[in-house]
């Protein structure tokens, strides 16, 4: 690839394309810190804030087009696989497990097995920080990335939102800023693929070399803000998101619903997580379009995965998080962070994992069917590298009750 590379090519083959992810991640590797991410038109969106030295960087490492999955899996899993037929990627260990700490378990999504990963590895000298999701202080209804150096930042990020957040553009701020030499980064499978991209080129070799694990979250989708807009101007009496002091896509019991409390003190449940994914932000449809050309479902490339697991695999537990271990890394934090009493874990079928709710198909059938029709007709559309199809199976799917 030509190091002539600019930011205008990223502009004409990816953001332009609509193939952009909002990863971050062509803003966290600018070594001129000339892309920023932009909200001025709601959602966020690469832009150009000065000259750019046509490094290349930005596009080298942009997982919005270009995904060479079938590298990646030998680089970084020690292996190929059949890219059809394996539901849910190379991996070492498939797990059922949660915090064992209570208070990490309120605060989580799905069972607060991140959360407390992260803070073993806080605790126990392995990371210096960790990129995550947290919530803007100015507009406490939007999620922004934050950059998470204490047990308490993890405890109070974000646990969950259904927004495309870049998380990937504080690692520039994370390494040169605050000077952290090993860092994890939590996200969803493109901003997995990007750190991915990111370590194998290289390059900038100390954002390349701080990171020190990753943790993917499995994803159906991520969807437009404008789609949370709509959900609570139609479904809550929530008059102005001015009115919001704090939103919670999780809140109550397991596996939660979207509540926000307004500055009034009074509290709106707007509609089940169940309802509003699968009724309502899904169908309707504010999933944002690179979300339905992409074939991760399980970020088949992250050190761990985590998801939900909505069939009852514990009696009388609703939270426990499905956790998928691919490197020596990912089993070593598993079993260390056990060891030392953060998580407790057992064996997990990992053929469940396709039947929990509809992400497995929204990404594994839907989103490559979609993505072959692109390719058919030569409309913009990312390669992954592997030869296409679909995998169609008899499954028994459960949904969030
Ligand atoms: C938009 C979205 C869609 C998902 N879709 C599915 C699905 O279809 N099926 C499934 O089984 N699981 C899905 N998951 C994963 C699942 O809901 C839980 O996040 C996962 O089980 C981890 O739970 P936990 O309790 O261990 O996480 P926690 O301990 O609560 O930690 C969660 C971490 O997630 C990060 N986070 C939250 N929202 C985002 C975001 N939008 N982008 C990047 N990072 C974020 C936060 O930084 C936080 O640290 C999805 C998650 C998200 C955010």
């Amino acid at each position: 690839m030509s190091n002539k590379l600019a930011f205008h090519d990223l502009y004409s083959d990816v953001i332009g394309q609509g193939l952009c992810t909002a990863c971050g991640i062509c803003a966290g590797v600018c070594p001129t810190k000339v892309i920023d991410m932009d909200y001025s038109n709601q959602e966020a969106e690469p832009i150009l804030t000065g000259k750019c030295k046509e490094c290349g960087i930005c596009y080298k490492v942009c997982p919005g087009k270009d995904i060479p999955l079938k590298d990646l899996d030998l680089k970084f899993l020690g292996q190929e696989r059949d890219f059809i037929s394996d539901e849910i990627g190379i991996y070492k260990g498939c797990y059922k497990g949660w915090a064992k700490d209570k208070h990490i378990q309120n605060v989580s999504s799905s069972g607060g097995m991140v959360s407390a990963l992260l803070i073993y590895a806080m605790e126990n000298d392995i990371i210096d920080g960790a990129l995550l999701v947290g919530w803007d202080k100015e507009k406490p209804y939007r999620a922004k990335p934050i950059i998470a150096k204490t047990p308490e930042d993890v405890l109070n990020a974000c646990r969950w939102t259904a927004e495309a957040i870049p998380v990937n553009e504080l690692l520039h701020d994370a390494v040169m800023k605050e000077k952290l030499q090993r860092i994890a980064v939590v996200g969803m499978p493109c901003h997995i693929h990007g750190i991915r991209k990111l370590q194998a080129s290289g390059v900038p070799s100390k954002i390349a070399k701080s990171i020190k694990f990753t943790i993917g979250l499995f994803c159906a989708a991520t969807y437009y803000f404008e789609g949370i807009k709509h959900l609570i101007g139609e479904f809550s009496d929530v008059r102005s998101l001015d009115d919001i002091e704090t939103l919670d896509y999780r809140g109550g019991s397991a596996p939660g619903a979207l509540m926000v409390t307004t500055k009034d003190k009074r509290i709106h449940s707007v509609a089940s997580k169940h309802d509003y994914t699968w009724h309502f932000l899904g169908p309707a449809t504010y999933k944002r379009d690179r979300c339905l050309m992409c074939v991760d479902f399980s970020a088949e490339l992250a050190d761990i995965s985590c998801g939900d697991i909505f069939q009852p695999v514990i009696p009388g537990r609703k939270h426990v998080v499905a956790t998928i271990t691919r490197t020596e890394i990912g089993e070593e934090l598993v079993k260390g962070a056990a060891g030392k009493g953060y998580i407790e874990y057992s064996d997990h079928d990992p053929s469940m994992i396709s039947c929990s709710g509809m992400g497995w198909e929204s990404k594994k059938h839907a989103g490559m069917y979609r993505l072959m029709e692109r390719k058919r007709h030569n409309w913009p559309a990312p390669d992954y590298q592997y030869p296409l199809g679909q995998n169609v199976k008899k499954r028994k799917l459960t949904f969030p009750k």
